[in-house]
C-alpha cells in the first residue's frame, strides 16, 4: 500500500500523471490573472494618485505665481507699480501650501537666485539645476521619487501683463508622497491577504477538480483490471467523456476479438477430439464384436481387420491434415519461395491423381493458356492444387469430368478447377473453408474426407497474398478459382 502511494506521488511530482497536469494548469490559470490584476491595479492607482497630487499642487502654485507677478515680487517693475497683495500675504500663502503638502517651495528669479525658501535655508543662494533651467525654457518637470517619498516639480511664474508672456521666475517645489505610500501600503496588504485567500481557494479547487476530472480514467483502469483479474466478463462501460468512450470501445472490441478467438479455439479442440474419437470408436466396436464371437471364422476376422485398418488410415489422414493446418497457421513460419514452372507442377499433380480419377471413372483435362513461371512455395502450392483437384474428383458423379485451367497476366496467374460433380448448396458456400466443415458428413467420411482440405488450401492461398473463389450449382458442378501473384511477397 505504502509502495503504491509512493509510486503515485512520484508520478504526480514528475508531472507524468494527468491529475498533476490538470492541477498545475488550473493553478496557473487561476493565479496568473489574479497576480496580473493585483500589480496592474495597484500600479495604476499609484500613478493616478501621484498625477492628481501634482495637478492639485500645480494649480495652487499657478495662483500664487500670478499673485507674485501682480505683487511685483521680483521688483522688475518701476517703483509705485500696483501692488494688490502685500509680500507678507504671498509668503503666508506659500507657507500654507508647504504646510498643507508637507513640502518646500523655493521661488527662483531669472538670475537663478533663490528669493524665497519656505524652509528658510537657501534664500539668497544661487541654484543651478537642470530642472529649473529647463523650466525657464518653458518645460515643466515633475519627478516622483518613490524610494525617498517625495514629488518634485517646477512651476513657471509667467508675467502675462506685457504683450508677450515672459517667465519671470520658477517655483521649485518638493512635496511629500508619504500619504500615497501609506495608502499603497494598506492597499498592498489587503491585496496580499486577498491574493493569498485566492491562492488557497484556487489550490483547493484545482485539487478537487483534478481529482474529479480524472476519475473517469481511473474508472476505466478499474474496469479493465476487473476484466483482467477475471472478476468480470462483461463488456465495460464508462460513458463520462468522449475520450473514455473511445478507449472503452477499443477495449471492448479487443475483448470481443479475444472471446471470439477463445470460442473458436474451444470449438476447434472439441472438433479435433470428436474427429479423432470417431475412428477410435469404430475400431473399438469392431474389435469388441470380434472378441464377443466365439470361434469366429477367419474370413470374418479378415473383414473386420480390413475395416480396422481403414479406420486407422482415416485417423492418420486427420492427424496429417491437422499437422499441415497447424504448420500453415504458424504466422512466423516463412514461405520458402522458389521460382517454379507452374505448368510442370500441375502436370505432376494430375499424374499423381489420375489413378484416383480412373477409379471413379472421371475424365481429367488440363488446358494451359500459356507457360507460367511464378515465385511461390512449391510444397504449399502443390497442397492447394492437390486439394482442389482431389475434391473435384472425389465429389464427382460417375463418368463425370474435371477441367483444370491455367492462365496468367503480367501480375497474377489463375488456376481454375471446374467439375461436373455434386455441387455445393448455396447455404454451405460460406462455410466450406471452415475447419471440419463438410456438406454431407456421412458421404464425405465414406470417401475419406477430413473436412480440413479447403481450410488448408485457403490458408496457403492467403499466405501467398492470393485469393480463392468458388461458384457452384447444386447437382451441376463447382468451379474453384485461385489467383496468386507471380512475384510473391509473403504475408506477415
Ligand atoms: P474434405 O476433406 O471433407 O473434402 P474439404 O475442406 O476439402 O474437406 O471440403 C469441405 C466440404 O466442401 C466437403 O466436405 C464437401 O462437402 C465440399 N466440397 C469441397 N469441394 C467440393 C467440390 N468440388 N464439389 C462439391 N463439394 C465440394
Amino acid at each position: 500500500m505504502a509502495g503504491k502511494i509512493f509510486q503515485e506521488m512520484k508520478k504526480f511530482l514528475s508531472l507524468r500523471s494527468l491529475q498533476a497536469r490538470f492541477f498545475l494548469i488550473m493553478l496557473v490559470a487561476g493565479i496568473v490573472p489574479s497576480v496580473v490584476m493585483r500589480y496592474g491595479i495597484l500600479g495604476s492607482y499609484e500613478e493616478r494618485s501621484v498625477q492628481n497630487r501634482i495637478a492639485n499642487v500645480q494649480n495652487q502654485l499657478m495662483i500664487v505665481g500670478s499673485h507674485l507677478i501682480s505683487n511685483n515680487y521680483f521688483n522688475t517693475k518701476p517703483e509705485g507699480y500696483n501692488r494688490s497683495v502685500s509680500r507678507e500675504v504671498i509668503d503666508a500663502e506659500l507657507e500654507m501650501i508647504s504646510n498643507l503638502y508637507e513640502g518646500r517651495v523655493m521661488i527662483i528669479n531669472s538670475s537663478l537666485k533663490v528669493v524665497k525658501d519656505t524652509y528658510g535655508i537657501s534664500t539668497g543662494k544661487t541654484i543651478i539645476s537642470e530642472e529649473v533651467i529647463q523650466c525657464f525654457q518653458g518645460e515643466n518637470i515633475s519627478n516622483y521619487d518613490k524610494e525617498h517619498g517625495y514629488i518634485e516639480m517646477t512651476t513657471p511664474i509667467i508675467d502675462t501683463s506685457a504683450n508677450s508672456s515672459v517667465i519671470e521666475g520658477v517655483m521649485l517645489t518638493s512635496i511629500s508622497s508619504e500619504a500615497i505610500s501609506a495608502t499603497m501600503t494598506v492597499l498592498d496588504r489587503k491585496a496580499g491577504i486577498l491574493g493569498n485567500l485566492m491562492l488557497v481557494g484556487t489550490m483547493a479547487m484545482a485539487m478537487v477538480l483534478s481529482v474529479v476530472l480524472t476519475k473517469p480514467f481511473n474508472r476505466v483502469t478499474e474496469a479493465i483490471n476487473e476484466v483482467n483479474a477475471g472478476y468480470s466478463n462483461e463488456r465495460i462501460s464508462v460513458p463520462d467523456y468522449a475520450e473514455t468512450v473511445h478507449i472503452v470501445d477499443a477495449f471492448n472490441q479487443l475483448l470481443d476479438r479475444m472471446r471470439a478467438l477463445d470460442t473458436s479455439r474451444q470449438e476447434f479442440v472439441e472438433n479435433v477430439s470428436h474427429e479423432l474419437k470417431t475412428p477410435m470408436a469404430a475400431i473399438k466396436v469392431l474389435a469388441d464384436s470380434l472378441l464377443a464371437q466365439q470361434d469366429a471364422p477367419a474370413e470374418l476376422y479378415r473383414e473386420f481387420l480390413e475395416d480396422i485398418a481403414s479406420e486407422i488410415d482415416r485417423e492418420n489422414r486427420i492427424i496429417t491434415d491437422l499437422l499441415a493446418l497447424v504448420k500453415m497457421e504458424k504466422k512466423a513460419q516463412e514461405l520458402s519461395i522458389v521460382s517454379i514452372n507452374v505448368n510442370d507442377l500441375v502436370e505432376l499433380i494430375l499424374k499423381r491423381l489420375r489413378p484416383l480419377a480412373r477409379k471413379k471413372d472421371v475424365e481429367v483435362v488440363f488446358e494451359s493458356m500459356r507457360p507460367v513461371v511464378a515465385e511461390v512455395d512449391e510444397v504449399k502450392m502443390s497442397l492447394i492444387m492437390t486439394n482442389l483437384v482431389e475434391n473435384a474428383i472425389k465429389y464427382n458423379k460417375e463418368h463425370g469430368w474435371v477441367r483444370v485451367e491455367l492462365d496468367a497476366d503480367y501480375q497474377y496467374f489463375v488456376f481454375k478447377v471446374s467439375d461436373s460433380g455434386l455441387g455445393i448448396p448455396a447455404e454451405s458456400l460460406a462455410h466450406i473453408y471452415e475447419r471440419f466443415y463438410r456438406v454431407d458428413k456421412s458421404h464425405s467420411r465414406e470417401i475419406g474426407g477430413t473436412g480440413l482440405g479447403l481450410a488448408i488450401t485457403k490458408s496457403a492461398v492467403l499466405m501467398h497474398r492470393g485469393a480463392i473463389n468458388v461458384t457452384s450449382v447444386e447437382g451441376e458442378g463447382s468451379s474453384f478459382t485461385v489467383k496468386i501473384p507471380l512475384t510473391c511477397v509473403a504475408a506477415g
